[in-house]
């Protein structure tokens, strides 16, 4: 057999390697402006068009480079920032493999111009998919302007595979935060297809953390600070009562680079313990810094990981700090803990043996229910290196993965439920009441029927809203008093990119100033007084949406508004009210599951309660 074993193309063998550091247009947003920030700058511009699909732009006032470093710093391994391997401990820079604008360069066409202090002339230099196009003299000012277009033009698989631009946007704010954040002694400004969205002078961190969430941070920050021999930890973390319903704004940095960990994360959460209610997050920006020789970062170059050598007491350590700031600062609990802790369904009641189809289905769903909540002992946590929220959202992928139906449209319940609605007769209907101002219960003919209003709504509002926003049929009921609404400037550029959709289901808003809007209509279906309530809730929820479930735009802005729109445990519904419920219900596509995956009805079996009172024992 003739020789078979070949060499890749260079070119070939580089968008391969391209594929470990670039990923998507957040990607390269965060290797240039780290190369800025290495490079000393003082300000640095990010320019972003079609969400960096097609041109990132970043200028910064650095040291700029001579010319032969120019032509150098797109060679792979090429680096100014690490010679020997001892280096690779010592790491002061953000950057140190020089692999980012091999990379880059080799899945976008790039420009380069850049010019350091001594020299007269500048350097500018392109290069289109690894191949070098031209070399040039240009006169600029001292530093670098890198351009990025057309990121993946020759890779159509991963150019197609990027995702909407609103999601691409959230990728790449996300990135400006974090460096943001790490560098407030930096100036950095970010313009958005000619939208100026940040201008944040350099400052200490407290105004850096208001310029970028928004003036009502002002009031809600507590300094957190603690210093050992070894550790050192400083920062804010929001009050308790300052809470949000999605993880976004959780910062943590080590040794001035930016981390994820469940590990320390769970470290500060649990310190708001008994102060915040389930399914909230606080807000915290923490800076923890430590000797390098106790930390290994030499890890994945996209991947924001990094191992202690002594990790429990950097946990407890950071767990004590949090407390003692809150308890200085002497927040008052928020005690209302809502009725989603206190009337939470009890799962443990088991259905009964003899099951049918539909009802081990709810049997199987409920179990990774309970050993969710089993999980939630953070060694446990830990051990799977998975919070809460990772596992149920990873649980559900798998699941949804497996074919096991997610959004749960168990044929066979619902055919089963046809049953036993049938069978909630209309002498029945009148045996309907609500339980706790929380759950609507009524006898069927297998047993006893316990509705939760609150998914049963949000399943409700999700259905119609999804068929508003499929059919473009949203109407607008007119506000007689408009509504300001003041957005952070992250916000403010998500309604852009959302207009259309937003507009869809029914509210009409005009733009008004820098980052505000005025709220004219809101969509019929919800209450006029709630509607900046809404608004804001949506904008909120869509971005924690997006990153939990991989479903559409319209998917989510409907789950969004059904979330927020819908009524909530703890309101008194009246018996007309209650039926009305039911019926709209069961009248869904899909009554078993709120769009976010919560039980809606649970019927405790006859057998069961026979079983109760031993009636056949
Ligand atoms: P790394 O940052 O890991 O060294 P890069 O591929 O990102 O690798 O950059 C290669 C080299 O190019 C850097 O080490 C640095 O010397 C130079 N360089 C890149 N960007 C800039 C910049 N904005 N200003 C000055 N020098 C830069
Ligand atoms: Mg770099």
């Amino acid at each position: 057999m003739s020789d078979i074993i070949k060499l890749l193309p260079e070119s070939i063998a580089n968008q391969i390697a391209a594929g470990e550091v670039v990923q998507r247009p957040a990607s390269v947003v965060k290797e240039l402006m780290e190369n800025s920030i290495d490079a000393g700058a003082c300000e640095i511009t990010l320019i972003v068009k079609d969400a960096g699909k097609s041109l990132i732009q970043i200028v910064d006032d650095g040291n700029g480079m001579s010319e032969t470093d120019a032509r150098m710093s797109f060679e792979r391994h090429a680096t100014s920032k690490i010679r020997k391997s001892e280096d690779l401990f010592l790491i002061k820079t953000m950057g140190f493999r020089g692999e980012a604008l091999a990379s880059i360069s080799a899945v976008a066409q790039v420009e380069m111009k850049t010019k350091t202090v001594d020299e007269e002339i500048g350097t500018s230099i392109a290069i289109d998919g690894s191949q070098f196009k031209s070399q040039n003299n240009v006169s600029c000012q001292k530093g670098t302007s890198m351009f990025v277009r057309n990121l993946f033009f020759n890779v159509p698989a991963r150019r197609n595979f990027l995702k909407s631009n609103p999601v691409e946007l959230r990728h790449i704010m996300d990135e400006f935060h974090r460096l943001a954040l790490a560098k407030p002694e930096i100036a950095f400004n970010f313009y958005q297809n000619d939208l100026e969205v940040f201008k944040l002078k350099p400052s200490k961190l407290s105004h850096r953390i208001v310029g970028l969430f928004g003036k009502n941070y002002r009031e809600q920050l507590i300094p957190c600070k603690e210093e050992t021999e070894e550790i050192a930890i400083k920062g804010y973390i929001g009050k308790a009562n300052f809470v949000k319903k999605s993880r976004g704004e959780q910062f943590i940095f080590v040794n001035n680079r930016y981390i994820k960990s469940n590990y320390l994360n769970h470290a500060i959460v649990s310190a708001y313990e008994g102060l915040i209610p389930e399914g909230t997050f606080p807000f915290f920006v923490l800076f923890i810094d430590i000797e390098p020789k106790h930390i290994d970062v030499n890890v994945h170059p996209t991947k924001t990981e990094i191992k202690f050598d002594d990790e429990r007491s950097v946990y407890s350590l950071i767990k004590t700090s949090v407390r003692k700031s809150l308890g200085t600062f002497n927040i008052t609990p928020a005690l209302d803990f809502g009725a989603d802790t206190n009337f939470r369904l009890h799962t443990s009641i088991a259905p009964s043996s003899g099951l049918s189809s539909s009802e081990r289905d709810y049997s199987q769903f409920k179990n990774t229910e309970r050993e969710l909540s089993n999980l939630k002992n953070w060694e446990q946590l830990y051990a799977g290196a998975l919070d809460n929220e990772t596992i149920e959202a990873e649980t559900k992928r798998e699941m949804a993965a497996k074919g096991t139906p997610l959004s749960l449209t168990f044929e066979s319940a619902i055919n089963n439920m046809d049953e036993n609605i049938q069978h909630v007769e209309e002498s029945n209907k009148q045996n309907i009441f609500q339980f706790h101002l929380s759950f609507i219960v009524t006898p069927v003919k297998s047993g006893l029927m316990l509705i939760d209003q609150q998914t049963a709504h949000e399943r409700i509002f999700y259905e119609r809203y999804l068929k508003i926003l499929e059919n473009n049929t949203g109407s607008s009921q007119q506000l007689l008093f408009p509504e300001t609404l003041q957005l952070n400037p992250s916000d403010f550029s998500l309604v852009k990119e959302l207009e259309k959709e937003i507009k869809g289901v029914g509210f009409a808003f005009e733009y008004f100033g820098e980052n505000a809007l005025v709220i004219n209509g809101v969509p019929s279906l919800i209450n006029v007084d709630s509607g900046k309530v809404v608004f804001e809730g949506v904008l909120e929820d869509y971005k924690r949406n997006f990153l939990e479930y991989k479903s559409s735009n319209l998917e989510n802005l409907a789950r969004s508004m059904a979330t927020n729109s819908g009524i909530k445990r703890g309101k008194k519904l009246t018996t007309e009210e209650m039926k009305s419920l039911v019926d709209h219900l069961f009248g869904c596509k899909n009554p078993n599951y709120s769009p976010n995956g919560r039980l809606i009805y649970y019927i405790l079996g006859l057998e069961k309660i026979e079983d109760i009172f031993k009636i056949k024992a």
